[in-house]
């Protein structure tokens, strides 16, 4: 830290996002990627686009914005994309919680929630998860505090009903609750619907994870056209220009093909379940999952030993060192051919300490 840093960040611990190594090539399980490239379309418009780079891109993002709020059957008064969801749901904190109006999240979910909060001072409370990692919706009935919940939860993979979701808005009317769908596209309902209902409600998805697009930094909120405007307010304070040309053309015409990354999660989700049943016959536990990964422990291997040893072998998967989850490691779906590589992996390493 240098002299110069602000007395108010000092104690700040920043997230840690999965390793990104560059010592070899790995098969990447680790931060819950797209296998798949995206779309012709998607290449062929960033191309093209690259001819106006000199121009900052529409701050508006209006493009962009009506193509989804189209495809979710929403105004776009009623969306705000983002460069990631990260940012967007970085700006709800802005904009609706602080030290005095704090937000609930389970103790085991994504690891940014507190980030963000620490950051931006905001008083949080951690919920704990059941025994079996779900969620106990009474916990969340009628609590009076902002409350953010992924859908499916990270890193369980577990899904929560859209009835559960429905109960805790209805039941925090003065408190914005956000549902954070990174990985809905993975066989869970999205609560964008329930939006026009609850003006509480704000729901953000990203085009990392099913549109094949982490590198290109698209998140989005939907919700009541109070809400938006709020987080415009923090964005036109904060970065206009937050989302690039390149990215916004690149995700109007991922939109446009929507039915080529809807066709790839199908084969995701079925890649998914033959993992599972591969894993299981060996010896893993693992939890239910609606996500494009995985979380699965093994008896007879430590969690942190086994992601060493997949490491070793190219394959990087992802281990967090907490307490409740250390069994565990998280595997993302990659390709069929890529799953085969990991079975096979896994299966020599429990020979190994047999
Ligand atoms: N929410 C959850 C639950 C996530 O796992 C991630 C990905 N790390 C994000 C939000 C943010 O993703 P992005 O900023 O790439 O949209």
């Amino acid at each position: 830290m240098s002299r110069f840093f602000s007395q108010k960040y000092s104690t700040l611990v920043p997230y840690t996002p999965g390793e990104q190594p560059k010592d070899m090539k790995y098969i990447k399980l680790n931060t819950n990627e797209s296998p798949y490239l995206p779309s012709k379309g998607v290449f062929d418009a960033v191309k093209s686009e690259a001819e106006r780079l000199h121009l900052y891109s529409d701050p508006e993002c209006s493009v962009l914005t009506k193509k989804i709020a189209d495809l979710y059957g929403v105004d776009k008064s009623e969306v705000l994309v983002t460069n990631g969801s990260d940012e967007v749901l970085n700006f709800a904190f802005m904009a609706f919680c602080d030290s005095d109006r704090g937000i609930a999240f389970p103790d085991i979910t994504y690891g940014f929630y507190s980030v963000f909060a620490k950051i931006n001072n905001v008083k949080y409370r951690e919920i704990p998860l059941k025994d079996d990692f779900t969620i106990d919706v009474n916990d969340y009935i009628g609590i009076n505090e902002n409350i953010v919940i992924a859908n499916p939860n990270a890193p369980t993979g577990i899904y929560l009903s859209l009835e559960e979701i429905e109960k805790i808005a209805k039941s925090n009317p003065e408190n914005v609750v956000i549902i954070d769908e990174a990985y809905i596209d993975f066989g869970g309902q999205s609560a964008v619907g329930l939006t026009k209902k609850y003006d509480n409600l704000l729901v953000t998805m990203t085009f990392s994870k099913s549109r094949s697009m982490a590198g290109g930094r698209i998140g989005f909120g939907i919700g009541n056209k109070a809400l938006i405007n709020d987080l415009n307010t923090i964005k036109y304070s904060t970065n206009p220009y937050n989302v690039n040309r390149l990215s916004q053309i690149a995700g109007a015409v991922a939109i446009d093909d929507n039915k080529y990354y809807m066709d790839n999660c199908k084969e995701i989700i079925k890649t998914r379940e033959y993992t599972v049943a591969e894993l299981k016959k060996i010896g893993f536990d693992i939890l239910e999952s609606k996500a494009n990964f995985i979380f699965a422990k093994h008896d007879k291997i430590q969690g942190e030993h086994l992601y060493k040893r997949l490491k070793e072998n190219g394959v990087l998967v992802r281990h967090f060192t907490k307490d409740k989850i250390k069994d565990y490691n998280r595997i993302t779906i990659g390709t069929r051919e890529q799953m085969d590589i990991l079975i096979k992996k896994v299966i020599s390493i429990l020979e190994e300490i047999k």
